[in-house]
């Protein structure tokens, strides 16, 4: 084993991993990245096909990118938003103060102002914190602000994101220490309690005879929440496809209706666009405007920066910005805030990211790749331990199944996701299953060769596993 290696196995404690399985084998050390080439120390190349946990969109050493941060580099790296500004950060917030608003206008508050912090997590600790003050200085501050988020939820693993997440295998064990939220059905259009269509070997499934259940089921949870006199403060929700939950998307509509349902009952809106941002569903740069819901709050962070540097940001309205203005003693004050919030390098990193992003070349080249996905995609559904295949523009989940006529999925303790990605590393392509549902996420510079090496080393790890 190499000295890297030896290492990390001596002091390392690696995020989401059993660590006895870890130390069992050679963990592959990355040591450098062009495109959407990762190279480790043994000279051996792999495709990131989960853009690194869903965090670089460009694609690695981006020239562009490279450079806004070496410019940057070489005035300063860092200096505290707690009393000081700074160019990139002041630059940054109005550039996604641009974008961060769907077109055309709805008539509700539009999103005005930027909190900055380090990843998804505290993007979402903030507007939950923001959303929970603001809610008691409009209703009262004898009101107990309470959360509805989606079952399956993920929104990062500090206490304030857990306890709206509701993945009973991260989230359980700390019921303890977590407040009380409520969660509600999500579309999950494969395994839908309500719509019975039989399982087909077809791309489109035939989910014609649905009749919105799941919305029927957010509608009254809501007018549940109102009887008792405390509508929900904030609803939180990842637009189109839920990740964490198993890469699981929405029908078209669903999003808008659940927004009316929220609006109608005065309750708060907090899309997590940690995954999905920034162009990764395809056509819009945003989730939530693809069905044009605006929002009291925004929550971004992996692909802010291209994936380069850890920093977030939670935007929101005119509205809650002025619930905590007052003077000094009034402690009025937004209580919260990081060390790095704002970092300068973080935001030259952003910046540069937008700009690349906004181009267009790089538009033309995430349509180009949507399109590739979808055909390279098409390949899997002959195979028998494949039971659904989604993609919502340039994220895609393949569900994998005992039997796709019976959708009877693996006991978790079969790692059947995680040996279908041990292959496909031998095979020279990495990602990461969420449960049994095989991620990929190609940055947006792969190309139509990378995409089907992808595909087929996916393919062949399949039938060898199975
Ligand atoms: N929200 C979503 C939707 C996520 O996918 C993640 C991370 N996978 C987070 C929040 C948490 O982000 P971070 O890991 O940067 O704290």
């Amino acid at each position: 084993m190499n000295n890297l290696a030896q290492l990390d196995h001596k002091f390392v404690w690696h995020p989401f991993t059993q660590m006895r399985d870890w130390l069992r084998r050679e963990p592959i050390v990355i040591t450098s990245g062009r495109g959407a080439v990762l190279r480790d120390v043994r000279g051996k190349e792999y495709l990131d096909a989960n853009s690194s946990i869903w965090t670089n969109l460009h694609g690695h050493n981006h020239p562009k990118i490279n450079g806004s941060i070496q410019r940057q580099l070489k005035k300063i790296s860092h200096s505290s938003a707690l009393g000081f500004a700074n160019e990139p950060a002041s630059l940054l917030a109005e550039k996604l103060i641009q974008v961060a608003n769907p077109k055309p206008q709805a008539s509700n508050p539009k999103l005005a102002k930027v909190f900055f912090s380090d990843d998804g997590s505290t993007a979402l600790e903030v507007a939950l914190k923001l959303a929970y003050e603001f809610t008691r200085r409009t209703r009262g501050a004898e009101s107990k602000p309470r959360f509805l988020s989606l079952n399956g939820a993920y929104h990062g693993d500090t206490i304030g994101a857990v306890s709206l997440g509701h993945i009973d295998v991260f989230h359980k064990a700390y019921g303890g220490i977590l407040f009380k939220t409520d969660k509600v059905m999500s579309p999950y259009c494969y395994r839908c309690p309500f719509n019975k269509a039989k399982p087909e070997r077809a791309d489109a499934r035939d989910y014609r005879k649905c009749n919105w259940e799941c919305v029927g089921k957010v509608e009254e949870k809501f007018s549940q929440q109102k009887k008792r006199g405390n509508p929900y403060a904030a609803f939180v929700f990842e637009p189109l496809m839920q990740g964490a939950a198993g890469m699981i998307p929405q029908p078209e509509g669903w999003l808008r209706r659940v927004a009316e349902l929220a609006r109608a009952n005065g309750t708060l809106l907090i899309a997590d666009e940690v995954m999905t941002g920034f162009g990764r569903t395809g056509k819009t740069l945003f989730a939530s405007h693809r069905e044009g819901v605006q929002l009291d709050f925004l929550c971004v962070a992996k692909g802010l920066t291209g994936g380069y540097m850890p920093m977030a940001a939670t935007l929101t309205t005119q509205n809650v910005f002025d619930a905590f203005l007052g003077e000094y003693e009034e402690f009025k004050t937004f209580f919260h805030g990081h060390s790095f919030t704002g970092n300068q390098l973080g935001a030259s990193a952003a910046l540069a990211s937008l700009e690349i992003l906004q181009s267009e070349q790089s538009i033309d080249a995430r349509q180009k790749l949507e399109q590739t996905l979808r055909t390279e995609l098409k390949s899997l559904w002959s195979l028998p331990n494949v039971g659904d295949v989604r993609q919502v523009g340039l994220v895609a989940g393949i569900d994998l199944v005992k039997d796709w006529r019976t959708r009877e999925p693996f006991a978790l303790r079969e790692r059947a996701g995680i040996r279908v990605c041990e292959a496909m590393a031998r095979r020279g392509v990495l990602t990461r299953p969420v449960g049994n549902v095989i991620v990929l996420m190609p940055p947006y510079c792969t190309t139509v060769q990378q995409m089907r090496r992808i595909a087929s080393a996916l393919k062949e790890s399949i039938n060898e596993v199975f």
